[in-house]
C-alpha cells in the first residue's frame, strides 16, 4: 500500500498509543490512508477551506485532509486517549491542525472558522451521528456556517438521507434533508475496511445547502413528520390527528387528499402542511 505521508502506518500509532476501540465510542478505525483520501477529496477543494473533523481518533482521516491541502483541520475528539496520537500530526503539520478536546454535541460551530468558509468532515461515531447531521442542517440560520457535509454512515442511515417520495428508505430523515439540501451517495465503504469490523456496509453522504429552502416552521415540520411517518402505512388524516382533531379539515383545505399516506407526499408538500398545521 502506498504511503500518504511520512508519519508512521496506522496500525503502529494504535500499538504505540495503545488505542483499543472502544464500543461505546463508536470507535470503528479507518487504518487505509488511501481510504481517508479518497473521503477527504470528496469534500472538493480544501485549501481555502477550515475543516472540521468530529472524532479523528488515531487520526486516519485527519492526515488525510492535511494531505488533500485543507488550509486548516479543527479536530473534536472526545477520547482523551486520543490526544497524544494527535499531537504528533499537529508537529507535523505546524499551525494546520488545532485539536479540541470535547463532546461535538455540544460544540459550537460558530466560531469554528472565525467568519471563514467551513467543511465538515468525519467518519461519524454511529452513535451520534444521525443527531449531529440533524444538528447541523436545522441550524435556526441559513444558509449554515458549513459549505458542505461529508460523512459516513451505516449505509441504510444514508440511504434513509438521500431518499425522496417512491423511495422505501424515505421518511423523515429525507424529509429534513431534502427541505435544507442536495445530498447523494458518494461510495459505500465495507465492513472489512474498519478495524474493528462493524456488522454492517458504510456509505459517504455529501450533502450541500439549499440557497433558498422553502420557508417553514421547523418545529412544526418536525412534529409532522414525526406524527405522519410514526404511522406510516395509516391514512395522513388518521396519522395527523394526534396533532389536531381538525386534520382532514386542514389537509383538505391545501388541497392534499386526506387519504394520502405519509410516503406519497414530497418535500414541498410537507412544508405546506407543516404551515397549514402551524397555522391551525
Ligand atoms: N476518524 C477516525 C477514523 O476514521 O478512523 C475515527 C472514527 S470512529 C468511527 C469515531 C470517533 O469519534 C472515535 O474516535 C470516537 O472516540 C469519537 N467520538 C465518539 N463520540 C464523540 C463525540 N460525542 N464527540 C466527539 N468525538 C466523538
Amino acid at each position: 500500500m502506498s504511503q500518504i505521508d511520512t508519519l508512521p502506518p496506522l496500525r503502529e500509532v494504535i500499538r504505540t498509543h495503545e488505542l483499543q476501540a472502544k464500543k461505546a465510542l463508536g470507535q470503528n478505525f479507518l487504518l487505509d490512508l488511501n481510504l481517508t483520501l479518497r473521503i477527504a477529496r470528496t469534500a472538493g477543494d480544501l485549501s481555502q477551506t477550515t475543516v472540521l473533523e468530529v472524532g479523528p481518533g488515531p487520526g486516519g482521516l485527519t492526515r488525510a485532509l492535511l494531505v488533500a491541502g485543507a488550509k486548516k483541520v479543527v479536530a473534536v475528539e472526545k477520547d482523551p486517549r486520543c490526544l497524544p496520537a494527535l499531537a504528533e500530526i499537529a508537529a507535523h503539520y505546524p499551525g494546520r491542525l488545532e485539536v479540541i478536546e470535547a463532546d461535538a454535541l455540544t460544540l459550537d460551530l460558530a466560531g469554528i472558522a472565525e467568519g471563514g468558509p467551513l467543511k465538515i468532515v468525519a467518519n461519524l461515531p454511529y452513535n451520534v451521528g444521525t443527531q449531529l447531521l440533524l444538528n447541523w442542517i436545522t441550524r435556526p440560520a441559513w444558509p449554515p456556517e458549513w459549505q458542505s457535509l461529508t460523512l459516513m454512515f451505516q449505509k441504510e442511515v444514508a440511504e434513509r438521507i438521500v431518499a425522496s417520495t417512491g423511495d422505501k428508505a424515505y421518511g423523515r430523515l429525507g424529509v429534513l434533508a431534502g427541505w435544507r439540501c442536495h445530498s447523494t451517495i458518494a461510495f459505500d465503504v465495507g465492513p472489512k475496511a474498519f478495524t474493528p469490523p462493524p456488522k454492517v456496509t458504510s456509505a459517504i453522504v455529501h450533502l450541500t445547502p439549499r440557497e433558498t429552502p422553502l420557508a417553514v416552521d421547523l418545529k412544526a415540520l418536525e412534529r409532522v413528520t414525526a406524527a405522519a411517518f410514526g404511522q406510516r402505512r395509516k391514512m395522513l388524516r388518521a396519522s395527523l390527528k394526534a396533532l389536531d382533531p381538525d386534520a382532514e379539515r386542514i389537509l383538505e383545505g391545501i388541497g392534499i387528499t386526506p387519504t394520502r399516506r405519509a410516503e406519497e407526499l414530497d418535500v414541498a408538500q410537507f412544508v405546506q402542511v407543516a404551515n397549514a398545521f402551524a397555522r391551525g
